[in-house]
């Protein structure tokens, strides 16, 4: 079992993300007795983020500030996080399957000398001993892992494990922790945000991901409307990236992006194993395609064949009405 769990917690735009109250979650699912502590690093007050990570679950939690951590960088990162390892000793480390989780937590996992189980989209307890589910070629399967030396050091798939729910009487201890960041050697100079500034697509809870059946770059606007009624986000298969109907930041599947939303329709995509292996794990899967033969609606737990210019916008009325 594990007696001290430290859970890395990652911010956009100066919000914490969603994936740091999951990756406490997960904590929880690994040992419920055991202490989380969270760790939140960057270059501003992060006081207030830190409440909410002992609101959402976490026993206290270290604060790395430094000018060196405005942006992320793995040189920065891994030392600032690294300094709070060698304080704390944890048993165990669990961090979000993010783009950030998936740069530094193999850098660290290296420099700890220890094993990593990345991607893990559930956790299970078998007697004493935590059980990590992850999916296996392109999701076709799940293998089941568990530690049997050294550290537990987990990163966990977004949108997969519940968060506990928000308790604003929970309370807990805030501490600083002085690192000397330095030596970095690449420097960001601006960052320049591809994808829409609404919802994360690998964090959405309702993806609306549109294919070479959309047609053109215009032909995405009734996608990004429904989209925007469900408070989701817009995804695509690379067919509509190569056409150019939109930005690669929004391909999912083999070469993209791996999401598992609670919802994902599919829009004028014909359902290529590539594309399957990015969104075939999503909870609800919606296909629209007017070919009743396409590969979509053998993974799909809706179909709708017809034309996705008829049927988009008369979807977007109802949830209108609905939502
Ligand atoms: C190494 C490799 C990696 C790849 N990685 C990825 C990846 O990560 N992601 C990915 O998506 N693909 C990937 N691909 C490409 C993949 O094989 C397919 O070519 C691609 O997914 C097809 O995109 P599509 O479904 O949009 O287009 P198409 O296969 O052309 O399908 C378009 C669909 O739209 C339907 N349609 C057309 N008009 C309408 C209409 N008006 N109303 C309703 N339906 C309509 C058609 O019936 C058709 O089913 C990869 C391929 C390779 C070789």
């Amino acid at each position: 079992m594990s007696d001290k769990l430290l859970v890395i917690g990652e911010a956009r735009d100066g919000e914490l993300r969603n994936v740091t109250f999951e990756a406490i979650a997960g904590a929880k699912k690994i040992d419920s007795n055991a202490e989380i502590v969270g760790v939140l690093c960057g270059s501003h007050d992060l006081n207030e983020s830190a409440q909410e990570v002992i609101f959402h679950g976490a026993d206290r939690v270290v604060i790395v500030k430094h000018d060196h951590l405005e942006t992320y960088t793995s040189e920065g990162y891994s030392q600032a996080v690294m300094a709070v390892i060698d304080d704390e000793s944890p048993d165990g480390i669990v961090m979000g399957h993010t783009a950030i989780g998936k740069d530094l937590t193999p850098k660290l996992a290296a420099k700890l000398e220890t094993g990593l189980i990345s991607d893990t989209t559930d956790i299970v307890n078998d007697g004493d001993k935590a059980v990590f589910i992850r999916p296996i070629y392109s999701g076709k399967a799940f293998e089941k892992k568990v530690i049997t030396s050294g550290l537990t050091f987990v990163t966990i798939r977004p949108n997969n494990i519940p968060v506990l729910d928000r308790d604003d009487s929970r309370s807990g201890e805030v501490t600083g922790k002085e690192v000397d960041v330095k030596d970095i050697r690449t420097v960001i100079k601006e960052v320049i945000r591809k994808a829409s500034d609404g919802v994360d697509l690998s964090e959405a809870n309702v993806i609306v991901a549109g294919g070479r059946g959309v047609k053109s770059a215009e032909g995405f606007k009734p996608l990004y409307e429904l989209a925007d009624v469900l408070g989701g986000a817009v995804g695509a298969s690379r067919g509509a990236c190569d056409a150019e109907y939109c930005d690669y930041s929004l391909q999912i599947g083999q070469t993209g992006k791996v999401v598992t939303p609670d919802l994902y329709i599919a829009v004028g995509i014909s359902g290529a194993i590539q594309h399957l292996a990015g969104m075939s794990n999503s909870k609800v899967i919606v296909a629209i395609n007017k070919d009743p033969e396409a590969n979509i609606f053998n993974v799909a737990d809706y179909g709708i064949v017809g034309d996705i210019f008829e049927v988009i916008p008369k979807l977007t009325e109802e949830f209108k009405q609905v939502v």
